[in-house]
């Protein structure tokens, strides 16, 4: 069986404090005196139902990791490692996103916290390999004036360099806050040429990801996996060229679906849907990208040839360089065209399998 870390693909869904490695969080809560829940030091994912208070848990886990977070060398220390984590899988385009309200009064305001990010992502990619664009994210819990101010801030670091911003993300609670209010923001964005990258479809279904269409105009959509609920809004995001970052140990441990082999991950693709496969919290979902191709291979059934299609379809929707695009897709055709390789066909049962079964039985039991 072909390894799944040697294939080049682009990772487009990551979150800067959600890329933390559990060591590292450990290391700075003890650094900076801080008491963090133990539930963020286990072993075992997390599993949450999808209401409204399964959300209030994952985000005040969320906050308390960012708690430890203070300061220029904690953040350079998360791109870093981020960077290093992404080319031990295979990535060679990371496209990381950051909402940089909260580590700014740890360093002197918005423009430093972001500059702080973009300085450590050319050097992490300098040193890595992995070429790495920043997505500015703001946030659904914050006043929409306040993601125009954001927008604004990522339009003066637009470009396609290594270490500038090469999109604008809304995250948080989909349903939370008026969508339609923070078009303004992601006009701003779009004006400055940042890809728009909002979440949608994860925690709201089909209407809501009409919505998002309608004011946000993505260029991909964070998750977007519950369009997969109405085949003309799921024909509307393939005729719109709009790509999904799916991604499904977060799904599971959100409650979204009860296990990862319910991500509609055939539905969308069989439609015709770009996927680009991501970890998005791997801190709190004990998963990384190259686990989200496992749960393709042995969930979903996904042929070496399939999941090279998925890597393809994750270079192709990022927003690297030329060079680089043509690099990694160079590096697919060999990884696929190395029968060697691929002369095993065994399918061995992987840790994947194992925590997702664990994460079905409890949010059985939780749900
Ligand atoms: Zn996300």
């Amino acid at each position: 069986m072909r390894d799944l870390t040697r294939l080049p693909k682009a990772h487009l869904h990551l979150h800067f404090t959600g890329s933390l490695r559990v060591a590292t969080l450990a290391e700075l809560a003890e650094r900076h005196r801080t008491r963090l829940p133990q539930v963020l030091l286990d072993a075992d994912p997390l599993v949450l139902p999808a209401d409204e208070r399964g959300w209030f848990r994952f985000q005040r886990l969320y906050d308390a990791a960012r708690a430890c977070v203070r300061g220029e060398d904690d953040m350079r220390r998360v791109v870093a490692e981020a960077a290093a984590d992404d080319a031990a899988e295979g990535s060679g385009r990371l496209e990381i996103q950051v909402d940089p309200t909260s580590y700014a009064p740890f360093v002197g305001g918005l423009t430093p916290a972001l500059e702080i990010v973009l300085d450590e992502a050319r050097r992490a990619a300098a040193a890595t390999g992995v070429e790495i664009g920043v997505v500015v994210a703001a946030s659904r819990m914050r006043h929409p004036l306040d993601a125009r101010v954001l927008a604004r801030l990522a339009a003066r670091h637009a470009g396609d360099g290594p270490g500038e911003v090469v999109g604008f993300g809304l995250s948080n609670d989909e349903r939370r806050g008026d969508t339609a209010e923070f078009a303004q923001a992601f006009a701003i964005a779009r004006r400055a040429g940042l890809a728009s990258v909002p979440h949608g479809g994860e925690l709201l279904g089909p209407a809501h990801v009409e919505s998002v269409l309608d004011h946000l105009h993505p260029d991909r959509l964070g998750h977007g996996v519950r369009s997969g609920e109405d085949p003309r809004v799921l024909a509307r995001v393939v005729e719109e060229g709009v790509a999904l970052e799916v991604c499904p140990a977060s799904n599971v441990s959100l409650g979204v679906y009860p296990t990862a082999r319910d991500v509609p991950l055939r539905t969308l693709v069989d439609a015709g849907a770009t996927v680009a496969l991501g970890a998005d919290d791997p801190l709190l979902f004990r998963s990384r990208l190259v686990d989200q191709y496992r749960v393709a291979r042995e969930m979903h059934g996904f042929t070496d040839a399939e999941l090279a299609d998925l890597a393809r379809a994750s270079i192709r929707a990022s927003r690297a360089s030329a060079a680089t695009r043509a690099r990694l897709l160079a590096g697919v055709d060999a990884w696929l065209a190395d029968d060697a390789a691929g002369d095993d066909e065994s399918r061995s049962t992987s840790g994947t399998i194992a925590a997702a079964g664990r994460g079905a039985s409890r949010s059985a039991a939780t749900g």
